[in-house]
C-alpha cells in the first residue's frame, strides 16, 4: 500500500526525507497526481508539502520579492504586492489552467515540472528570477535560467526542494505583456506564449526590452538578439514588424499534435505586433 504523508513543517519534511530519501514530493498535485492517476509515475511513497507553512507567503526583502514555493496561483492573484510590481506575471497566472487549478496549482510546481509550456515561466525569465534551493542542512541561489535544463528536467537533486522565488523589483517598465495561443481560450496549454517587458520613453524610444516565449522550443527562449535589435528603436509598428524575421530565426519549435513547427513560428513572431496595443 501506498504511504501519504503530510507534513506541517520542514523539520518534520526534513525527517521524512531522512527516513525515506527516494519518497515522491508533490505540492498542489495537479502535474504530479494527474501522471500518478494515468500510470505514468507510481511511486511507493508520496509526501505532500503544501501545507507547510516556511514554504508559503509573499513578502517584500529589501528590493526584492520572496514568493514561497507552495503559494498557489490564486494567491498570487488576489496579492497587491504582485498586482504592483509583476503585472507581467500576473497576466500569465490569469490564463493558467481554470478558478479550479489555479486554486489547487503552485508557482513552485509550475516551476518544477519545467514544461515549456508552464505559464508562469515566460515572464519568469524576463523577470530573472532567482530560486531558493534547499535541503535540511544547505540553502542555495539558482537563475531559473539554470534552474530548468530541458522539457520536464530541472537541476533539483535528491533531497533538494523548492522553496522560494526571488524576484528583484522593478517598476520601469512601461508595457507589461503576456499572450498566450492555445487551442481555445480557458483550460488551454499553450502552442505559443510570449512574455514582454518594455521600457519605453516619453518621445517613444525603446530603453529597454526583455522578451520571451513558451511552446516554441524545449525551453523558455529568450534572445540577446531580440532584446538588442530593440533598444535604441523608435516603439512604432515598423519596429515591431522588422523584428519577426529575426524571432523566426531564434524559436526552434517541433510539430506535436497540437500545432506544427511551422504555425508555431508563425504565431510566435506575429505575437510582437501585439505590443503595439499599448499607448505610450
Ligand atoms: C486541467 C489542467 C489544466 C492545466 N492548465 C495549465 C495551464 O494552462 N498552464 C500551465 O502552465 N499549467 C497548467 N496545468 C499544469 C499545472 O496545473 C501547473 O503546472 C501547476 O502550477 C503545478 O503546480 P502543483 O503545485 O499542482 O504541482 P505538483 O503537481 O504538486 O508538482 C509538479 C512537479 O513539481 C514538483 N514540485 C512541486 N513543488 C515542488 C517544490 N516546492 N520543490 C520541489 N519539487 C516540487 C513535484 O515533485 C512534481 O514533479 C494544468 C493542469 C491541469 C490538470
Amino acid at each position: 500500500m501506498r504511504k501519504l504523508f503530510l507534513p506541517k513543517s520542514l523539520d518534520e519534511l526534513w525527517e521524512i526525507l531522512s527516513k525515506d530519501p527516494d519518497i515522491s514530493i508533490y505540492a498542489g498535485g495537479t502535474d504530479f497526481l494527474v501522471k500518478m492517476q494515468k500510470g505514468i509515475i507510481n511511486p511507493s511513497s508520496i509526501v505532500c508539502i503544501e501545507r507547510i507553512d516556511e514554504l508559503k507567503g509573499i513578502r517584500e526583502d529589501n528590493d526584492k520579492i520572496w514568493i514561497g514555493a507552495c503559494t498557489t496561483h490564486t494567491e498570487l492573484l488576489s496579492n497587491h504586492i504582485i498586482k504592483e510590481n509583476f503585472p507581467v506575471l500576473l497576466k500569465a497566472i490569469k490564463v493558467l489552467g481554470s478558478p479550479l487549478i489555479r486554486n489547487m496549482g503552485t508557482i513552485g510546481g509550475n516551476i518544477c515540472t519545467a514544461s515549456p509550456a508552464g505559464d508562469t515561466l515566460p515572464p519568469l525569465y524576463i523577470l530573472d528570477a532567482e530560486l531558493e534551493i534547499c535541503t535540511k542542512d544547505s540553502l542555495s541561489i539558482v537563475a531559473i535560467k539554470d534552474f530548468i535544463t530541458g522539457p520536464g528536467k530541472t537541476s533539483l537533486k535528491k533531497g533538494q526542494i523548492l522553496k522560494g522565488i526571488f524576484i528583484r523589483k522593478n517598476n520601469n517598465y512601461t508595457i507589461h505583456h503576456y499572450e498566450k495561443v492555445g487551442q481555445r481560450k480557458a483550460l488551454s496549454i499553450a502552442i505559443v506564449s510570449m512574455a514582454a517587458l518594455l521600457k519605453v520613453s516619453s518621445n517613444g524610444d525603446i530603453e529597454d526590452a526583455r522578451l520571451s516565449w513558451g511552446s516554441v522550443a524545449p525551453m523558455v527562449i529568450r534572445s540577446n538578439n531580440v532584446e538588442d535589435f530593440l533598444k535604441g528603436k523608435k516603439f512604432s509598428i515598423e519596429t515591431l514588424k522588422a523584428l519577426k524575421s529575426i524571432v523566426e530565426k531564434e524559436v526552434s519549435p517541433i510539430d506535436d499534435i497540437r500545432a506544427t513547427a511551422l504555425y508555431r513560428k508563425l504565431v510566435a513572431s506575429n505575437l510582437v505586433l501585439r505590443l503595439i496595443k499599448y499607448e505610450i
